[in-house]
């Protein structure tokens, strides 16, 4: 519990609230956005409310404020948090976790960079180089995963769209030797198309803007993203906030930093290059067979991706398929058929890249020759930067994974910070009550419980041969969660006039409800590419780009297993990082959007109780108070407080520092209001410390 601040600021931590209510809540919230002071605890949670302006507190001043220093002993910041998690690594041997949560726009990437920021400035004190090395390949990394994973949307000009999971790890000195870094479900339909307003990933607008005449002519293309299907349908060709060729620099050097060779950085590029020119193909048809409208691009294609011009366009027009009979053949696609081809081949390219430049910078800090005889244990801090819950005013397939992962990411929440405070009482020998809380359990099992959730039945859709409709997919839904009470749909509530369509299905999910549509859930969970494409990269000329489309390996009668879903894939995904972060010690960030306008100065009171309510973050006060809202161990109780009690001040004379604290709660007369811990002074309601706060202030 952070004191020192002055009252004007607000209550630093929320656990000091008078009363646990909105009202409450929201009114200190807003005074202290208002009065500038964008973080405040629960506890050792931190809550941040984007203040979209420069803040000057995140200096080399305030890096020495928090270092090595207790969580209450300075204002709430994420330094805090960041230290108290690179604490409990180095002195308890713990690994930790950082999960950062919110809404698109909350600041998460932000506070993530300013976290790794800080555990770089805290670190290797004795500069090593090896050491060095490693901090700084961790920090440029965020420079090319952005270039290649964040985009303009809407909501937020520097949108991540795609989860990321970074471990770090540390020696026994508690100096980073190396990391790891896990992408989760890259949005990679943004590569074929964006909504009006919106932009594709910033990759393609830095190298369209900031390429040398050089590279732009050995990749074919022109200085102008205007120019370029991909690129030009939002019509947000130019943001106000990204300086794309400075960007362009910027991630060239930090490739080179981070050991990708120049060979590598060619395909980079030359992938870039063909799915711009693959955006720009056009198909006719003379009603029986479809041709390509120009031949440039295929000519260009082939070059960039060192395959023969022939094998290019056969695949774009034909597809391989096996006949019953063992035979072979060359089937034309349709004219819809081509395009489709082409957009999943466009979007498998950028989603292949975007995993090989992660698995590449994780060949380059994964931890080498780590002797843990030799070392001693290696620990880890993870710092999850994933996407928050989403609510458009078209929710798809994407939209319904994502808030799948969030249900996932509060039940996480729920159970740890549970766990962490009973564990606590346990380990003081301490008796507490339980507290009630929503369980989102139930809808998590909703969405992946086998045979019955809504992934199983759309797997099991997918699988079905013959002509199964997204609509056959939603009856079958209706069919088999109708009675579930987080689960509807305009057929089974046909006088709920808020679900437009037919094909409308709603989620209860904890933060809120959401309407899916589930037009294109079928195909974006199947996610097609035919194998023509896979066998064409794979025999390319190019190594880089072999090595990507190591599938295509198998001819056509090989292929028999079906690879798994899309919503499997991610499932499973998801279901690892839950694993992997239960086990840790973890510390929270969760992140407010103040307003929609991107203002500094506009504090939304319905938008913002809006995400207090979701992120649960009422009960997280409530929990945190329900139990014990206060704890110290009894030396720092004392040397705060031994001043206001005779019997402390300047020394206690009694056998034990527990003793002494006993003294001072005693006189102050609340000792019904606490109980005695091993090693700590727990203290059930905040006024009582609010007494001995006004009594030290007015020594
Ligand atoms: P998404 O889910 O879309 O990726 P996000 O939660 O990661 O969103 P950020 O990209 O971190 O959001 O923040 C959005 C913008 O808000 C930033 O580009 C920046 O302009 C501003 N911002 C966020 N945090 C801060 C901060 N601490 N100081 C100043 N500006 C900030
Ligand atoms: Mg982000």
């Amino acid at each position: 519990m952070a004191e020192l601040e002055g009252l004007e600021f607000g209550k630093s931590d929320f656990v000091l609230l008078d009363e646990v209510t909105m009202e409450q809540f929201m009114e200190n919230l807003k005074l202290r956005f208002e009065k500038g002071r964008i973080y405040t605890f629960i506890g050792e949670v931190v809550v941040s409310v984007n203040p979209y302006k420069q803040m000057d507190i995140y200096g080399k001043d305030a890096i020495d404020a928090y270092r090595g220093r207790e969580l209450y002993e300075n204002p709430p910041h994420l330094y805090a948090v960041a230290d108290a998690a690179y604490k409990a690594m180095k002195r308890r041997a713990k690994d930790t976790c950082i999960v950062i949560s919110g809404e698109s726009g909350a600041g998460k990437t932000e506070a993530s960079k300013y976290i790794m920021q800080y555990i770089a400035a805290i670190t290797n004190p004795s500069q090593r180089a090896e050491v060095e090395s490693v901090k700084n390949v961790l920090l440029k990394s965020n420079c090319v995963l952005e270039a290649f994973g964040n985009a303009k949307t809407n909501r937020n000009d520097n949108s991540s769209r795609f989860g990321k999971y970074m471990d770090i790890n540390f020696n026994f000195n508690g100096d980073p030797t190396g990391g790891h870094i896990n992408n989760y479900l890259l949005e990679k339909s943004r590569v074929i198309q964006q909504q009006e307003g919106e932009r594709n990933f910033h990759s393609f607008y830095q190298l369209l803007r900031g390429g040398s005449d050089e590279l732009m002519g050995s990749l074919h293309l022109q200085n102008d993203p205007t120019h370029y299907v991909y690129t030009r349908q939002g019509a947000a060709v130019s943001t106000a906030s990204t300086d794309d060729r400075a960007c362009h620099k910027a991630v060239m050097a930090a490739l080179k930093v981070i050991g990708f060779t120049q060979e590598e950085i060619g395909s980079i590029y030359k992938i870039l290059g063909t799915i711009l020119h693959l955006g720009n193909l056009e198909f006719t048809t003379d009603g029986e067979n479809v041709q390509l409208a120009s031949e440039d691009c295929i000519r260009h294609i082939a070059d960039l991706t060192a395959t023969e011009y022939e094998n290019v366009k056969k695949t774009l027009l034909f597809r391989t398929v096996a006949t019953g009979g063992g035979e072979v053949i060359d089937k034309g696609h349709s004219e819809n058929e081509a395009t489709y081809g082409r957009d999943a081949f466009a979007k498998a390219l950028y989603e292949r890249l975007f995993a090989w430049i992660v698995s590449r910078i994780n060949n380059v800090i994964e931890v080498k020759n780590y002797n843990p005889a030799l070392h001693g244990k290696n620990t880890v801090i993870g710092v999850l930067d994933i996407y928050g819950f989403e609510i458009f005013d078209n929710n798809s397939f994407e939209q319904f994974c994502i808030n799948y992962c969030n249900e996932k990411l509060q039940q996480l929440f729920i159970e740890l910070i549970l766990r962490q405070e009973q564990e606590e009482y346990e380990r003081e020998g301490i008796t507490w009550q339980h507290i009630d809380y929503f369980n989102n359990q139930i809808i998590v099992d909703l969405v992946e419980q086998p045979h019955k959730g809504i992934i199983s039945i759309l797997d099991e859709a997918c699988l079905t041969v013959g002509k199964v409709t997204d609509t056959v997919c939603l009856e079958s839904m209706n069919n088999k969660l109708g009675q579930h009470p987080h689960y509807t749909s305009r057929k089974l509530c046909p006088t709920d006039k808020t679900m437009e369509f037919h094909r409308d299905f709603r989620i209860r999910h904890y933060a809120g409800d959401v309407t899916y549509s589930v037009e294109g859930f079928l195909d974006k969970n199947k996610d097609p590419l035919f194998q023509d494409f896979k066998r064409l990269m794979y025999n390319s000329a190019d190594p880089v780009l072999k090595e990507m489309w190591p599938d295509g390996k198998l001819s056509i009668t090989e292929v028999t297993k079906r690879p798994l879903t899309a919503a499997t894939l991610f499932k499973n995904s998801i279901i690892a990082l839950v694993d992997r972060l239960a086990c840790k010690e973890p510390y929270y960030v969760r992140c407010i959007k103040p307003n929609e306008v991107k203002s500094p100065m506009l504090f939304d009171d319905a938008r913002c109780q809006h995400q207090v309510a979701y992120l649960g973050l009422l009960e997280n006060v409530r929990v945190r108070r329900a139990g014990f809202a206060y704890r110290q161990p009894y030396a720092r109780f004392l040397q705060r407080y031994k001043m206001t009690c005779e019997y402390t001040w300047p020394n206690h004379l009694m056998a034990s520092d527990r003793e002494a604290v006993e003294a001072i709660v005693v006189q102050h007369g609340f000792e019904g209001d606490v109980a005695y811990g091993h090693t700590k002074l727990f203290v059930r309601t905040p006024r009582s410390l609010f007494t001995l706060e006004q009594e030290r202030a007015a020594l």
